[in-house]
């Protein structure tokens, strides 16, 4: 059996020595319980948050003890009278190959209509973030235009997608030509923007959006976010729900001031995070899952085969390797 504990917070970008992978003991299984057997890991760009020693909505990893994150496992045999051998579950556990655990907070899933890996992303807590971040927060209203940073990601094609069935013109920005003709032909983009081959951000929305940015659906912040909020209209609404090019920082950097801008018009700036919305989770899936059916929806995975490549897999978020969501199969 194995572990993978957090060796030393990371200073700037992780690196695979941030990490180990620990032999253990098979778990023992007693009354209560069920015996877990890992089969997919979520790994997410918010685990960084983690990583650091301070004080946020959710509890700092540990040094020397196993990471955490969403799961999808098998129970390999059960003492628990809510789980039986062969069901799939998941929910939020440490990162080891098998384990026991008390299920609390663990819901199980079916295998059916989409692969079980689907529910750490599209069905779960990513695709719940692009539902409720825009819904809830960005208030789309049709032939407005939306403006989504980390398009091509697992939040970020989800969300265009959504705000396409609400009738907005989508506007995506993701960092290679591979992903820009994967946001417009599977995603439904109207257009595309490469950042990493763009000049001047600032210029390029507004060739994009002659009409200006209504919703502005933020999952990178810095430089990117500098060139989209100078093409807001009145009352734009402004999602922040990540800020994937500052979490390597040491130091927070200084940008220009957008004070006057939303001043100027009316426009609100709103942070979350996707468990403020828990009550209405289920109806959020329901939702999704509807959609998927109808084949409204669709997603993308990048699955990394091997448990020992978990680490490799969190980095390789930093460097764009994932298309969609990034899950590890074990
Ligand atoms: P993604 O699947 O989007 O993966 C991360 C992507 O970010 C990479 O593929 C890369 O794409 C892009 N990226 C990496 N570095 C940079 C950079 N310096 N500048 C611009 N883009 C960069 O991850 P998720 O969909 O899981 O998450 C997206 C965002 O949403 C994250 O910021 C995450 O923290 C946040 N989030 C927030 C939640 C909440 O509750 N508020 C919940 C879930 C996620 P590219 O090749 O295009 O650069």
């Amino acid at each position: 059996n194995q572990e993978i504990i957090l060796k030393s917070r990371p200073k700037g970008k992780p690196t695979n020595s941030d990490f180990e992978i620990n032999k253990i003991d098979e778990p023992q299984l007693k009354e209560g319980e069920v015996l877990l057997e890992t089969q997919y890991i979520s790994v997410d760009p918010y685990l960084r948050g983690r990583m650091r020693d301070e004080k946020s909505y959710i509890e700092a990893f540990k040094l020397n003890e196993p990471l955490s994150s969403a799961l999808v496992v098998k129970v390999l045999e059960s003492k628990n009278d809510s789980f039986k051998e062969g069901d799939y579950l998941t929910g939020m556990l440490p990162w080891k190959k098998r384990q026991v655990s008390k299920a609390k907070g663990l819901r199980k899933i079916d295998e059916g209509e989409v692969p079980l890996s689907a529910y750490l992303g599209i069905l779960g807590m990513t695709g719940l973030t692009a539902y409720f971040g825009l819904t809830h927060i960005g208030e789309p209203k049709k032939g407005e235009t939306i403006v989504v940073s980390g398009a091509a990601g697992a939040v970020g094609s989800t969300v265009g997608q959504i705000a396409k069935i609400k009738g907005l013109k989508t506007i995506g920005i993701a960092g290679s030509e591979e992903k820009i003709e994967m946001i417009k032909n599977k995603f439904g983009y109207d257009v595309g923007i490469n950042y990493k081959s763009t000049e001047t951000m600032s210029k390029a929305i507004k060739e994009a959006a002659p009409n200006g940015v209504d919703v502005y659906y933020d999952n990178v912040g810095g430089e990117v976010s500098d060139g989209v909020l100078v093409n807001i209209n009145q009352f734009a609404r402004i999602i922040n729900c990540g800020a994937i090019s500052l979490y390597n920082d040491t130091e927070i950097p200084t940008g220009p001031r957008v004070e006057p801008l939303l001043i100027k018009n009316s426009a609100k700036m709103q942070g979350f995070i996707v468990s403020n919305y828990e009550d209405e989770f289920g109806e959020g899936i329901k939702q999704l899952a509807t959609w998927l059916k109808e084949g409204k929806l669709k997603f993308e995975e990048t699955i990394v085969e091997g448990f020992e490549n978990t680490p490799q897999a969190f980095i390789d978020l930093f460097d764009g390797k994932n298309k969609g969501k990034m899950i590890v199969k074990i």
